[in-house]
C-alpha cells in the first residue's frame, strides 16, 4: 500500500499541533522546528523506548549525558575539524548552493533549473563554530557537537572505572547535535539542529564482527517492535566509497519515505579509531587492561546512531492511515500505544454539570498512570475523529446511563469496539490493554 503522501503528514503535523515552524511570528527562520504538545510527546516516547530498549532492559549498556561543548581538542582529535566537510557546489545562474554528493542530476541545478553551471565543489565544514566567553578571539573557538559520540569515547575510562564494566559493554547518550547542513529540507527529516540517540559498544576486536551484525539485526527489530511496517524498512550496506572516515563497515536502517528510501540509522564498526586519537592526543592511556590476558588494547566500538527527531517522523508517516467508514473517510494514526502522545482521552457526552463531574472524577482516577485529555467540545463523532488523527488509543465515554450504572464505554481506536466497563474496574481494563512506558508494550 503506498504510503501518505509528503504534504499530508506536514499538513497534519502542523494543524494538529506536532510540530511549528520555528519563529513563526517573525517569518519562520528555514528548517528550523518547534515541537508542539503532541510533538513533544511523541518524541519523548520515542526517546524513552529507545533508552528503555538500550540500556534499562540490558546489563551490559549504561547511560551517560555530556555537554554539548566540549573542548575544541575533542573535535581534532576525533577529525572533525579536518574532515567533518560536505562538498558544496554552487550553481552560476542563481548562487543557490547545493551538496554536490545529494544532488540527483549533477548537471542541472535543482533550484533554478539551469544545466551544467555548477562552480567546482569544494569542502564545507558541517560544525557551528562559536566562541566561549566574553571576547571574540581565535583562542576561544569552540563548537556545538555534531554528534553525542564523542563525549562517549572521552569518558570511556571514567565510565569504565566508576560502574566497574568490563568488556564487552556499551556506552548511550541522547540528546541534541547540531550540523550546518548545505541543504536541510523534507520538513524535520534533515534539520540543523536535531536530536541523536547513540551508543558506543566496546569490544574486544576480535569479536567485533560478531558484535556488529549483532546491532544492525537488533536496531533493526527495534523499529519492528514498535509497530513500523517490515515493507517500509530496509538494510543497506555502504560501500567502499561511501564509508566515513572512522568506519570499516556500516549498515543504514532506511525507512521508506514519501520521496523514497532515506536513512533512519546508522550502525557502523568505527574500529579502535576514536579511542586511538583521543589517546594520542591528550596523553592518557585510553587502552583497555584485560586481566586474564594480562595485556592491554584498544578495544572496538561498534556504533548504532539513530535520530530521535527523524524517528518520530518516521513514525508518524508510518502510523497514518486513511479508511472509509460507513461512507466516510476517517483519518486514524495506529501509532503503538507506548508512542503514542495521548493514552486515554475522556469524553462526556453532554457539559451537562452532573456528567462533567463524573467525567473529572474519571479523569482524576487515569490521570496518574497515563497522559490523558479531556475533550469536552463539539459532537461525541468529531471528538472520536479528532482522537482518531492524533493517536489515541482508547477514549472513555461519560454518558447519562453512567450517572446511574458507574460503567462508561471504552471504544477502541483500530477496531472502534466499545466496551460497557464499570468505572470501578476501568483502570485494570485499560492497564491490560494500553502500554505504559514503565512496564513495556501493549499486552497481547
Ligand atoms: P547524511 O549523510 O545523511 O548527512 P549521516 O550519515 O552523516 O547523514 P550520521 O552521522 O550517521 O548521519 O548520523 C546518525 C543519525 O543521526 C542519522 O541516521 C540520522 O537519523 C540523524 N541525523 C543526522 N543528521 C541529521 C540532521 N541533519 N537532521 C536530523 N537527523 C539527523
Amino acid at each position: 500500500m503506498p504510503g501518505p503522501g509528503f504534504d499530508t503528514i506536514v499538513n497534519l503535523a502542523k494543524k494538529r499541533g506536532f510540530v511549528f515552524q520555528a519563529s513563526e511570528i517573525y517569518g519562520g527562520l528555514r528548517s528550523a522546528y518547534d515541537y508542539g504538545p503532541l510533538g513533544v510527546a511523541l518524541l519523548r516516547n520515542v526517546k524513552a523506548a529507545w533508552w528503555r530498549s538500550m540500556v534499562q532492559l540490558r546489563d551490559d549498556v549504561v547511560g551517560l549525558d555530556s555537554a554539548i561543548i566540549q573542548s575544541p581538542q575533542v573535535w581534532e582529535a576525533s577529525g572533525h575539524v579536518s574532515q567533518f566537510n560536505d562538498p558544496l557546489v554552487e550553481c552560476a545562474t542563481c548562487h543557490a548552493r547545493h551538496r554536490l554528493d545529494k544532488l540527483d542530476d549533477m548537471d542541472r541545478c535543482p533550484t533554478c533549473g539551469s544545466s551544467g553551471t555548477f562552480t567546482e565543489a569544494r569542502d564545507f565544514n558541517l560544525m557551528f563554530r562559536t566562541h566561549m566567553g566574553p571576547v571574540a578571539g581565535d583562542g576561544n573557538v569552540v563548537y556545538l557537537r555534531p554528534e553525542t559520540a564523542q563525549g562517549i569515547f572521552t569518558n570511556f575510562e571514567n565510565v569504565r572505572r566508576t560502574s566497574r564494566r568490563k568488556l564487552p559493554f556499551g556506552i548511550a547518550q541522547l540528546g541534541k547535535s547540531f550540523r550546518n547542513e548545505i541543504t536541510p529540507g523534507q520538513f524535520v527529516f534533515r534539520t540543523r539542529e536535531f536530536e541523536q540517540m547513540e551508543m558506543e559498544f566496546f569490544t574486544h576486536p576480535d569479536e567485533a564482527d560478531r558484535w556488529f551484525d549483532y546491532w544492525v539485526a537488533e536496531r533493526r527489530e527495534w523499529y519492528l517492535e514498535l509497530g513500523m511496517r517490515a515493507a517500509n524498512l530496509r538494510l543497506r550496506e555502504h560501500d567502499a566509497a561511501e564509508l566515513a572516515h572512522y568506519a570499516v563497515g556500516t549498515y543504514d536502517v532506511e525507512y521508506r519515505f514519501p520521496w523514497g528510501w532515506d536513512e533512519l540509522e546508522g550502525i557502523a564498526n568505527r574500529t579502535d579509531f576514536d579511542l586511538r586519537c583521543h589517546s594520542e592526543r591528550s596523553g592518557r592511556d585510553l587502552r583497555y587492561f584485560d586481566q586474564v590476558a594480562g595485556r592491554r588494547f584498544y578495544p572496538y566500538v561498534i556504533e548504532p546512531a539513530a535520530g530521535a527527531t527523524r524517528a518520530a517522523f518516521a513514525f508518524l508517516i508510518d502510523a497514518y492511515h486513511e479508511e472509509v467508514v460507513r461512507g466516510m473517510t476517517r483519518t486514524v494514526l495506529r501509532l503503538d500505544t507506548r508512542l503514542a502522545p495521548i493514552k486515554v482521552a475522556v469524553l462526556p457526552l453532554s457539559k451537562k454539570p452532573r456528567l462533567l463531574e463524573v467525567t473529572e472524577r474519571v479523569a482524576s482516577l487515569l490521570r496518574p498512570v497515563w497522559d490523558i485529555e479531556v475533550d469536552v467540545t463539539q459532537a461525541i463523532g468529531r471528538r472520536y475523529r479528532r482522537q482518531d488523527e492524533v493517536g489515541t488509543p482508547y477514549c472513555v465515554t461519560v454518558d447519562f446511563d453512567t450517572l446511574d450504572d458507574g460503567a462508561v464505554t471504552v471504544r477502541d481506536r483500530d477496531t472502534m469496539v466499545q466496551d460497557r466497563i464499570g468505572v470501578d474496574s476501568l483502570q485494570g481494563y485499560l492497564a491490560d490493554r494500553l502500554a505504559d512506558p514503565q512496564h513495556g508494550g501493549r499486552k497481547k
